[in-house]
């Protein structure tokens, strides 16, 4: 469930446990000890990437493949917004993102998973 995966995604922000590499770049911490790497690539800031960091090399995060968004980059999401003074909350369909918009006087962003079809839409607001 989105809302789950928000709240843990949530959790990890707050415990200050996101880092930005760079500009587009973030290490993320999963479950038992697994370090994730969420990217996009420039000027496609709606279009995001998650690899697990075996230490070797990287592997596609499995949450981030399978038609979801992952929690890492949900987690990375958050962050983002945080920085930025904003609040950010997340939709699974347009028509409820558009709703929640008129609502706080926020802006809707349709996010897309960079290694599969998963989607998810998300409200940013002041
Ligand atoms: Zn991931």
């Amino acid at each position: 469930m989105l809302k789950e995966r928000v709240a843990q995604a949530k959790a990890v922000v707050q415990a200050g446990l996101v880092h930005q590499i760079n500009a587009s770049a973030w290490k993320v911490p999963g479950s038992r000890g697994k370090q994730y790497l969420v990217t996009h690539r420039s000027g496609e800031t709606a279009r995001m990437r998650c690899d697990l960091d075996t230490g070797y090399g990287l592997l596609d995060c499995r949450g981030n493949s399978n038609g979801h968004i992952c929690k890492h980059v949900l987690s990375t999401l958050i962050f983002r917004a945080k920085k930025s003074k904003h609040n950010i909350s997340f939709c699974t369909n347009k028509r409820d993102a558009q709703r929640l918009a008129n609502l706080v006087g926020g802006q809707k962003f349709l996010i897309r998973s960079a290694q599969n079809r998963g989607k998810v839409w998300v409200v940013v607001y002041k």
